[in-house]
């Protein structure tokens, strides 16, 4: 138990300097949107697809309604469903293997490397089955794995590679860009990711034109380019809302700044941390968005009890495997991964956001240098 008295109180998770910053610009987008009406399909859509199209360096990017449904139309578009297996790391967001599940496909899940958390190219290769179609790469925390080994496993057993970079908006992996290594990387701009939207939103990058067209289709109701009463295939309804693509486009301006804290933000953490409590290793040659701050401890449960009582808030990323889920337990496929099992017990989440200060992260560290000497 604590015996100090709280000093200070810090969220996991604080977007109110992001917003203000910016309010000026955000109501100016939506006056614009109120003024053409356009709710659906308007000019800042087109705009913002473009946009990010430039920041990840590639060809094509498809605004969509979240960051599942990017997976899902990817999947659907390559043709993947009932039949297929598609390996997804059991350290993930439930997302992945929903998306993998809802084309009709099976998750099969692969452990993790003991140090970044993330899928490597001996966890891949002891996941793949007769019935593999393709891979989904995670880039957890904002980390990104190791794109060219995995592109290299994938390859000889002719699978496809898949990222979702739902965490990693602005990460590299050795200078490369999204989808460099991969036929397509999927976005979520859910409200707390680095470049978050005030609402749902997500999006598919890919430097394969035909590909994006199909993705395109599949994402308005597989309506036919040449005409819009004409539907080629059965499709869905997934669109970017004009309003949280103008949004987006504020956001977006801001994303290297706030991205270049996050990483400032990481040092802090890193020189101050006691060696009880060490941070999720940072392999070299990448660089992280540092969406999330994940660190590590025996007693973790008793460290987030005692950090809520000091005014410390804390997350955990993830607690339960996807593996482990109630909702996978019918599909019979559940071995033992003993990697992320281990972790699952272990890691935190700690404090971080595009403008968390130098203070803040001092009472954070303070305080679990005090907890756990
Ligand atoms: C957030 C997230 C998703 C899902 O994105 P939504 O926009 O919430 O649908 C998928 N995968 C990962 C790793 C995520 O963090």
């Amino acid at each position: 138990m604590t015996d100090q008295l709280v000093t200070r109180t810090v969220p996991f998770l604080d977007l109110s300097h992001s917003v203000e910053r910016d309010a000026a610009a955000f109501r100016s987008a939506w006056d614009r949107v109120l003024g053409h009406g356009g709710f659906v399909g308007g000019p800042e859509v087109a705009e913002f697809e473009q946009e990010f199209a430039e920041f990840c360096a590639v060809d094509e990017c498809i605004g969509v309604a979240n960051g599942t449904d990017a997976l899902e139309i990817v999947l659907r578009a390559l043709g993947i469903g009932p039949g297929d297996d598609v390996v997804v790391p059991a350290n993930t967001f439930f997302a992945t293997a929903e998306a993998v599940c809802n084309v009709g496909a099976r998750a099969v899940f692969s452990d993790v490397d003991p140090d970044t958390l993330l899928i490597d190219p001996e966890t891949l290769r002891a996941a793949l089955t007769p019935n593999t179609a393709a891979v989904i790469a995670v880039h957890l925390y904002g980390q990104p794995c190791d794109m060219r080994a995995l592109s290299e496993v994938a390859a000889d057993a002719g699978v496809v590679l898949i990222e979702d970079a739902a965490q990693s908006h602005g990460a590299r992996y050795a200078n490369s860009e999204p989808a460099a290594h991969s036929v397509a990387a999927t976005y979520s701009f859910y409200p707390g990711k680095n470049l978050g939207a005030f609402g749902d939103g997500g999006a598919i990058v890919t430097n394969d034109s035909s590909l994006a067209n199909a993705m395109r289709q599949i994402s308005q109701h597989g309506r036919s380019d040449a005409d819009r009463y004409c539907h080629d295939v059965v499709g869905r309804n997934s669109r970017l809302d004009t309003v949280q693509a103008a949004v987006l486009s504020v956001r977006l301006r801001r994303l290297p700044e706030e991205n270049a804290h996050r990483s400032q933000v990481f040092e802090w953490y890193a020189e101050r941390l006691p060696a009880s409590v060490p941070l999720v290793a940072q392999a070299p040659g990448r660089t992280s968005s540092f969406h999330l701050l994940v660190a590590r401890c025996d007693d973790r449960d008793g460290l987030r009890r005692d950090l809520a009582a000091a005014g410390v808030q804390t997350g955990l990323h993830y607690p339960v495997p996807c593996h482990r889920q109630v909702a996978f337990a019918a599909d019979g496929h559940v071995e033992p991964l003993s990697v992320v099992e281990a972790a699952a017990a272990s890691i935190v989440s700690l404090p971080i956001w595009g403008y968390m200060s130098e203070v803040e992260v001092d009472y954070v560290c303070e305080q679990i240098t005090r907890l756990r000497p």
